[in-house]
């Protein structure tokens, strides 16, 4: 049957799809470790999974309003209060069926056919295609590993044209973890306030696991003249371990939150009301949790760094935050093992996925085909395993 343009221009998530496959694999009985999709592998905190069953057994369980309670909605503004010094209230937030589907209503309720969207690459998987869905079109900014992987405000000036309608930053950064300081962000400033009309959306989802003490700050914390175009995107999701509750949201201008409020009640309605109640829970509860979680991810960050640069043939820079690695293994590109030539970052995660049973994403999803990304959400034991395998498979290839 015809399909609609809108759905053949855009490819599937590369992260999900290597999670399917790997589920797969393992559904057979075969024993992959999983370096593929970025999820905590904790279980949701015990205070959260009470607050989700009191929400059942209270009743919560009918539509509540399209973009959220007021509740939650509460909380969110707290939040961000307390992290970012920033205000806003109500009527500035819409709660949506994770972060994914919050910047998906986002770009439908701002995007023009032919409207250009800056993106830094190394760029999350879903950015380019979640524009070309509203009929936009991605300018992507190739960030050099000399500069960390960050864009530089010359590289900025020189990709802004007049169809430019916005700017995507992510910072810690997935796949990189690096992560723009106040000065980095300083300079970005300087050229953004000469360009009155791109709005800027600060996806912050990974903003709670930062390493090494680094200041958490984003665009319109440093200059804010910007915040009144700025759409600060997150979620539960990373931060509390609730990547299936589907809750995430954005922040911003009142009048186009309403417009997105509009798109939502007309596709999935309000997020799901029990998981709602449940992230005012997380919001609000014990903050220390994070911050543990945040440790446990800077110890793995260390020993993942540490094994990979002992590999001959892999270089990898130092991640900041998130839970990603992505290190440079195209000295192995042009190598064989048997009659199987590895060469392209595609081939090597096939390689690795048939070869070691380790499942990583390649790095061309994320517009950088020299590397690889591992999401380091595993148990110690699984990092050392995994790591023995990428080792051994990466010493097969000559
Ligand atoms: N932004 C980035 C950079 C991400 O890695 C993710 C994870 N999928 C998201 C947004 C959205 O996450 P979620 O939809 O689970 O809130
Ligand atoms: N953000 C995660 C990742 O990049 C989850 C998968 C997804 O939503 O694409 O692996």
């Amino acid at each position: 049957m015809k399909l609609a343009q809108r759905v053949v221009r855009v490819k599937p998530s590369a992260t999900l799809t290597i999670n399917a496959k790997a589920k797969a694999l393992k559904a057979k009985g075969i024993q992959v470790v999983n370096f593929g999709v970025g999820e905590p592998d904790f279980d949701t905190p015990q205070y959260i999974q009470d607050a989700g069953v009191k929400a059942i057994l209270g009743g919560q369980t009918r539509y509540t309003a399209v973009g959220g309670t007021d509740e939650l909605k509460d909380a969110i503004c707290k939040s961000i209060q307390n992290d970012y010094g920033l205000s806003y209230s109500r009527e500035n937030v819409l709660v949506s069926c994770g972060g994914k589907h919050a910047l998906y209503n986002l770009f439908q309720a701002l995007l023009d056919s032919g409207d250009e969207v800056i993106i830094p690459s190394p760029y999350w998987v879903s950015y380019p295609d979640m524009v070309a869905l509203a009929d936009a079109v991605p300018v992507h900014v190739p960030c050099r590993v000399e500069n960390s992987f960050k864009m530089l405000p010359e590289q900025l000036e020189a990709a802004i044209t007049p169809k430019t309608r916005m700017l995507i930053m992510n910072s810690p950064s997935n796949p990189t973890g690096v992560h723009y300081s106040r000065a980095d962000l300083k300079a970005l400033a300087e050229v953004l306030v000469r360009h009155e009309d791109i709005v800027i959306v600060s996806d912050d989802i990974y903003n709670r696991i930062l390493f090494g003490g680094c200041e958490w700050v984003n665009l319109p914390m440093v200059e804010p003249k910007l915040k009144e175009r700025t759409f600060i995107l997150n979620g539960v999701s990373k931060t509390y371990c609730m990547t299936g509750w589907r809750i995430g949201y954005i922040l911003g201008d009142a009048d186009v939150i309403k417009a997105a409020v509009k798109i939502q009640g007309q596709s999935t309605s309000n997020p799901n009301s029990i998981a709602q109640y449940a992230s005012a829970a997380a919001l609000g509860g014990d903050q220390a949790l994070v911050k543990e979680l945040s440790d446990t991810f800077e110890k793995r960050c260390r020993y993942v760094v540490d094994r990979l640069t002992q590999m001959p043939g892999v270089s990898c820079p130092m991640p900041q935050g998130a839970f990603y690695v992505f290190p440079n293994v195209s000295a192995h590109y042009g190598k064989k093992a048997g009659d199987r030539k590895v060469t392209n970052s595609l081939e090597m995660a096939d390689y690795l996925m048939e070869a070691a049973h380790v499942a990583v994403v390649p790095g061309s999803a994320f517009g950088e085909d020299r590397c690889i990304r591992l999401s380091y959400a595993l148990s110690m034991d699984d990092l050392k395993e995994g790591f023995d395998r990428i080792a051994r498979a990466l010493s097969a290839l000559v």
